[in-house]
């Protein structure tokens, strides 16, 4: 029986492209597909779209195809190169693989498709390739998506940083908090982000001018950031990144106590959590520091009552209560929460403005945990790239153009 009129419906080709042999090697768990075209064919150019070029001469190419049954499939063709009257001679391009790829459209699919809830190092071993080819493939269909991300909507945003491959190496994501979903995310976390991020803004049907609110951390540099590149907003800043100053001075007067009281040394925990979320042994534990060292029971006090600010009626009530609380944390003698109390003081407007606008970066804290998540159990997070493009997978919403039959896919994980 010839098989290769099964082969060549099976794989979908149509003329000129059949295939014309089939090496099937089970010892090697191996399926090759010998595809061709008719003698005598004539092809578009695929630079000016000039149809009928005849065949300058061919070459030899191979693309990875997904498995027959438990056998590595291939395609193996010889690709015309086409003399075009303008342009010379052309490798035209196979209507079963994009130009450059070693997969055919629809293993790229498959990897796609595997790619929104598998880790990629786990496609790569199931598609026996390596992680890298894996990865080129899934970034260029993410770079696709991300080249058409429409930002015309861009209005409220809110900006975190992560940790990329340790710490101290940062990138900056960008949420558009109304659409709940990840449109921008660059390497660094210095003012120049911001910057990186109104172009990008610029470039995809939004303005930079049109976003009016922000919500981020208290680092100097997006503040900065945001009041030279982003002229309209108004900043609110996190309110965890905002008590987690006083947990750092919390910290820091516990770590000087611990000079003459050894006893607090097992307490950063009881000391730092929320109190409703103690265990009995660290409640104990809370009780008996706060009740002998009169230094960690007053900024432990202190960071306690900052929770009230968020408690208040109005903001004209949370004003006059942020008020009192720096006074009093002013006439401390304790230096961290002098000091903590005089940022806060400096960052006011941003604190209070949660009044007006209740955001906080809870979303983007869920990324980021998904993401460091995602770095553990992959490799080939080596690449700032890399890191980006899982981000973009996990958070980006995503239009990914896969080659059919799998139309149309939106990466949600
Ligand atoms: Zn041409």
């Amino acid at each position: 029986m010839d098989t290769n009129p099964l082969f060549t419906a099976a794989l979908g080709l149509i003329p000129p492209w059949c295939v014309v042999r089939t090496d099937f090697r089970p010892e090697q768990r191996l399926l090759e597909m010998q595809v061709d075209f008719k003698p005598g064919s004539r092809f578009a150019c695929p630079d000016c779209g000039s149809k009928d070029c005849g065949v300058h001469d061919t070459v030899e190419k191979r693309w990875r195809h997904m498995d027959f049954f438990q056998h590595q499939a291939y395609i193996i063709a010889r690709v015309p190169r086409v003399q075009c009257p303008g342009c010379g001679v052309r490798l035209i391009a196979v209507p079963w693989a994009r130009p450059g790829s070693g997969f055919t459209l629809l293993m790229e699919g498959l990897i796609l498709e595997m790619s929104r809830s598998m880790p990629i190092r786990n496609i790569a071993q199931l598609v026996r390739v390596s992680d890298n080819r894996v990865w080129r493939v899934i970034q260029h269909y993410v770079d696709d998506a991300v080249s058409r991300i429409d930002c015309s909507k861009v209005t409220v945003v809110g900006v975190d940083e992560t940790s990329a491959k340790k710490r101290h190496d940062y990138i900056s994501c960008f949420f558009d908090m109304t659409h709940k979903r990840l449109v921008f995310a660059t390497e660094g976390r210095e003012h120049q982000v911001v910057a990186a991020f109104a172009r990008f803004l610029g470039e995809h049907g939004g303005d930079a001018s049109a976003v009016t609110e922000v919500s981020c951390d208290m680092s100097p540099a997006f503040i900065k950031g945001v009041r030279d590149f982003l002229p309209e907003a108004e900043v609110t800043f996190d309110k965890f990144h905002v008590s987690k100053i006083l947990g750092d001075a919390v910290e820091r007067v516990r770590r000087s106590e611990w000079r003459t009281d050894k006893t607090v040394k097992g307490g950063r925990y009881a000391l730092l959590k929320n109190p409703a979320n103690l265990t009995p042994f660290q409640r104990e534990q809370l009780k008996d520091i706060t009740a002998r060292n009169a230094a960690l029971a007053e900024v432990y006090r202190r960071k306690e009552t900052f929770r009230d600010l968020y408690r208040q009626p109005d903001i004209v009530a949370a004003k006059g209560f942020l008020k009192g609380w720096i006074a009093t944390a002013m006439n401390s003698t304790l230096k961290p929460l002098i000091k903590a109390a005089k940022s806060i003081n400096h960052r006011a407007k941003g604190i209070l403005r949660w009044y007006t606008t209740h955001m906080t970066n809870a979303v983007l804290e869920g990324l980021n945990s998904l993401l460091q998540a995602a770095k553990r159990k992959a490799r080939g997070y080596r690449l700032h790239r890399t890191f980006i493009t899982m981000a973009y997978l996990i958070a980006g919403k995503l239009e990914l153009r896969a080659p059919s039959p799998f139309a149309c896919l939106t990466a949600t994980h």
